[in-house]
């Protein structure tokens, strides 16, 4: 035990010897006395622990000359004590901390003491000197209190500044009130269906770091297609999410769908049918005669303005036809294009999701089953998730990173997380990662916290 602790020592001199060489802040003088009596002891070091302070008390048998100074990268500081010795370097071992990585000791000029602390972060060190009072003899007490400027918490600064927004994602429960949509043979009104699966999924959402979602209709209520639309612009949405159930006479049809806006026209002629089919209920319910005077001049800016959302509708589209197919069968493996009303949102990208058929049997059960519904949403959320992180428009939380972190060798995500101070949920949502599994090179964003 005592050759360990004495190779231990003379290891750790000779650490320190090089590090002498780097101290930048001279602030030892070198006016080293050759006699070796009148030595003060350090008899004891406590420690006490404070959320961004550690406060280590040296008990001294007498008034000590110290000076201290900080080294960088590893970050450390050094604490130079005059003609003293350690009684015990064993205390040395206890001492670790939220700052405090682990303290070293060393002899300088034959009678100095150094003790080095490592740090695990950059410090704003100070110390005091203390006279016997009470039961407390010499004192001397160094503080390590952590910098606030450290680049999190910098860039929690600057993110507070510039309010980094959640994107915002308009659900729309498809038909309502009076309209009941599609009924399947069961009796499930496609109506109720929806409202669940949009409740189900402004609960993912919303629980989803930088994201937040916002039902059309929170009730069992008609709305005409084009107040969808302008309520999806009153709440600022990022993007449109209209859901529905399908059917078809033939109650083999099965599978979900993903529709995107077309100017053009229709991908397919089923895609057509189903546009003219959930475009008729404000035929039939709402005023749809439009202004017609300026009908033509509206069209044409509305398509202009639509040519732009049409593609990251598709993109979405496809991320969120990607998804549906891992928990269920996709009816067409691409997105489809058709000329759906409430798609129509100039400047928000809009998808319309056939979640299923409720024209047969089996999928209606599926669509009123709770862990269905559950699925659905979580699906959705993760293709939503995938286009964001890769397209979140600027100023929102997801489009942001205050660095990048390219994953090596053994890294874990819980590792990193740590690192950065940040929940490890974080780091998944803004790198829209499914587990917890890192490929070596891959680059990590670092979300601000
Ligand atoms: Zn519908």
């Amino acid at each position: 035990m005592k050759k360990q602790r004495r190779q231990f020592l003379s290891q750790l001199t000779s650490r320190i010897a090089g590090l002498g060489a780097m101290a930048a802040a001279p602030v030892l003088t070198q006016a080293a006395s050759q006699s070796s009596n009148s030595h003060i002891s350090v008899k004891n070091i406590r420690i006490s622990r404070e959320p961004n302070k550690t406060r280590l008390v040296f008990d001294l048998d007498g008034p000590v000359e110290h000076s201290l100074f900080s080294l960088h990268k590893p970050e450390r500081l050094v604490v130079d004590l005059k003609k003293t010795r350690l009684m015990d370097s064993g205390v040395l071992q206890e001492l670790h901390s939220r700052q405090l990585k682990s303290i070293r000791m060393g002899v300088r000029n034959t009678h100095d003491l150094r003790i080095v602390l490592d740090l695990k972060s950059r410090t704003t060190p100070s110390s005091f000197l203390l006279e016997p009072k009470g039961n407390n003899g010499h004192r001397l007490v160094v503080d390590v209190k952590e910098q606030s400027a450290s680049s999190s918490s910098k860039y929690k600064e600057m993110a507070k500044k510039k309010s980094l927004r959640d994107v915002v994602v308009a659900i729309d429960a498809g038909h309502g009130g009076n309209d009941p949509g599609a009924t399947g043979r069961l009796g499930t009104h496609e109506k109720n269906v929806t409202l669940q699966i949009a409740r189900r999924l402004k609960k993912e959402i919303d629980s989803t770091k930088g994201m937040r979602g916002e039902l059309i209709r929170s009730k069992d209520r008609f709305m005409r297609l084009r107040d969808r639309i302008k309520k999806a612009h009153e709440v600022d949405a990022d993007l449109m999410i209209s859901i529905h159930a399908d059917s078809f006479p033939d109650v083999r049809a099965r599978g979900a769908s993903v529709y995107a806006l077309s100017v053009s026209g229709a991908t397919s002629e089923s895609a057509r049918l189903l546009a003219e089919k959930e475009n008729k209920v404000d035929l039939l319910f709402g005023d749809v005669d439009l202004n017609h005077q300026d009908k033509m001049v509206r069209q044409v800016l509305l398509d202009l303005s639509l040519t732009g959302t049409i593609e990251s509708s598709l993109d979405i589209g496809d991320e969120v036809l990607k998804e549906l197919g891992r928990v269920g069968r996709v009816h067409k493996k691409k997105v489809q294009q058709a000329g759906f009303a409430v798609l129509k949102a100039p400047n928000i990208p809009a998808i319309l999701l056939e979640t299923a058929f409720i024209s047969n049997p089996k999928e209606e059960r599926k669509l009123r089953s709770r862990a269905h519904q559950n699925k659905l949403a979580k699906a959705i959320l993760r293709g939503v998730n995938d286009y964001f992180s890769r397209k979140a428009p600027p100023g929102t939380w997801l489009s942001e990173a205050q660095e990048h972190y390219v994953i090596k060798k053994g890294d874990t995500l819980a590792e990193i997380s740590d690192k950065y101070s940040l929940p490890v949920s974080h780091l998944r949502t803004r790198n829209s990662l499914r587990n917890d599994q890192l490929r070596v090179g891959k680059t990590l964003y670092i979300p601000a916290s």
